[in-house]
């Protein structure tokens, strides 16, 4: 535990002990970073000490993270994190480029990447004893938590927009949260959750807002290192090249930020330790119709403007981002950029990547979406080695997919029919 010394202001820069506050600098608002003892790690790991572990989980990496896993009658639902890469050649081959994979997070758990965030959240609430924890969501982080919650026997409170797909909201109801829907917008439940929780003293992970959901989504970031690390051994004896002069391009699809957020600051974990020598390129993918971080990236400012968030991705439906200044620097930061993608470009991304056997909802195809625009426009060399992360599952969202292929044709159970048909 002695290794979480703090939170830093990503604002104003300001420090914070462990105990000095729970959510965002009490001056300005800014989202806090966790702050570890890096030469404490250091000092007690070498990266092989966590490369060589059995635990397929995220918590292989619990040297670098701020919490310690819930004791006791955990179920293996705890256990996020672990998903495949693999290569997307096929899809690879038709944009012109050879160096693709795909980091597929709709194995988590609850079939969504917020998997990670919620297992240290849920951690973190065990620590500190908290009654209740309760979210915002949009569908995703809350059917996270609700599962988190259920599999270590933690009560959980979720408030979601009204238009949340049903089977997030299925998800939330089995696994036995207390379920309230919003007549209004995720943004609505996100204020509203922040206020019943000062209210009743119920702890937040709102994303954004709790600082350690982002520490659990750095875990993404720490299993991509661990696997390039295996990849680049691979790639140099086979291609011959020197990996060195071709970053790594991470695709991610972006809402409220945090978990492009979350992956840089795994990354820069890593780079802090002296455990890799260069941070990969973050490309951030946003829905055109809600692209308020995108925006004031490309505006060159920090300064987040709202936008009336409208997109069928419901899970990047973000009228103003709560990790946007972070997300930003993100991308600047890394190399990287911003793509908008439109409803229609995510719904073709998403029937594309069912072609090589994924399948995702629109949140999750919108990052394969902006790669197909970055490929185009030639945002990324025909050599870059690239990563595409699938953030979420498609039977979270069936009407989305329905809607993305059309529906199959009934005939009557004869060989004549099915005849007539072919
Ligand atoms: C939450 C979510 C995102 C976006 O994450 P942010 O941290 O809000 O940027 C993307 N895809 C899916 C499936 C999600 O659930
Ligand atoms: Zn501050």
């Amino acid at each position: 535990m002695t290794k979480f010394i703090g939170y830093r202001c990503s604002l104003c820069g300001e420090q914070y002990s462990p105990t000095d506050v729970t959510y965002t600098c009490p001056k300005d608002g800014g989202n806090l970073d966790v702050v570890l003892d890096y030469d404490l790690i250091k000092s007690k790991y070498k990266p092989e000490d966590i490369l060589s572990r059995t635990d397929p989980s995220l918590w292989r990496f619990l040297p670098l993270l701020p919490v310690t896993p819930p004791e006791g009658n955990a179920t293996p639902l705890h256990a996020a994190g672990g998903t495949p890469v693999f290569g997307l050649n096929r899809l690879a081959k038709r944009l012109g480029l050879t160096n693709v994979w795909l980091k597929d997070e709709s194995r988590n758990p609850t079939a969504s990447f917020k998997d990670r965030a919620s297992a240290i959240v849920v951690a973190r609430a065990c620590e500190i004893k908290a009654d209740v924890v309760v979210t915002a969501s949009t569908g995703n982080a809350g059917a996270a938590l609700a599962g988190m919650s259920a599999a270590v026997g933690q009560k959980a409170i979720i408030f979601a927009p009204r238009s949340a797909p049903q089977a997030k909201v299925a998800q939330l109801l089995v696994f036995g949260a207390k379920v309230i829907l919003i007549d209004g917008t995720y943004d609505d439940a996100f204020d509203l959750t922040v206020k019943a929780a000062d209210e009743f003293g119920w702890y937040c992970r709102n994303t954004g807002y709790n600082p350690f959901t982002a520490e659990g989504k750095k875990t993404a970031a720490l299993e991509i290192w661990e696997w390039w690390k295996h990849t680049h051994q691979k790639w140099h004896e086979q291609i011959g090249i020197d990996v060195d002069h071709a970053p790594l391009t991470i695709f991610v699809s972006v809402g409220d930020g945090n978990i492009i957020s979350g992956i840089h600051k795994g990354f820069k974990d890593l780079y802090q330790l002296g455990w890799l020598p260069r941070i990969p390129r973050l490309i951030g993918v946003q829905a055109e119709g809600s692209a308020a971080v995108s925006n004031a990236f490309h505006a060159g400012t920090e300064t987040i403007t709202p936008v009336a968030a409208k997109t069928l991705a419901d899970s990047i439906a973000v009228a103003f981002p709560r990790d946007g200044v972070r997300a930003v620097r993100a991308a600047k930061d890394t190399g990287g950029t911003y793509v908008n993608v439109s409803d229609d470009e995510i719904l073709k991304a998403l029937t594309q990547l069912g072609t090589v056997g994924v399948f995702a909802e629109p949140a999750g195809a919108a990052a394969y979406a902006g790669l197909v625009k970055a490929a185009g426009s030639g945002l990324v060399g025909s050599e870059d080695p690239i990563l595409v992360l699938n953030t979420g599952s498609g039977l979270k969202d069936v009407p989305a997919a329905m809607k993305a292929v059309g529906s199959a044709p009934i005939i009557e159970p004869t060989l004549e029919a099915v005849k007539q048909l072919l």
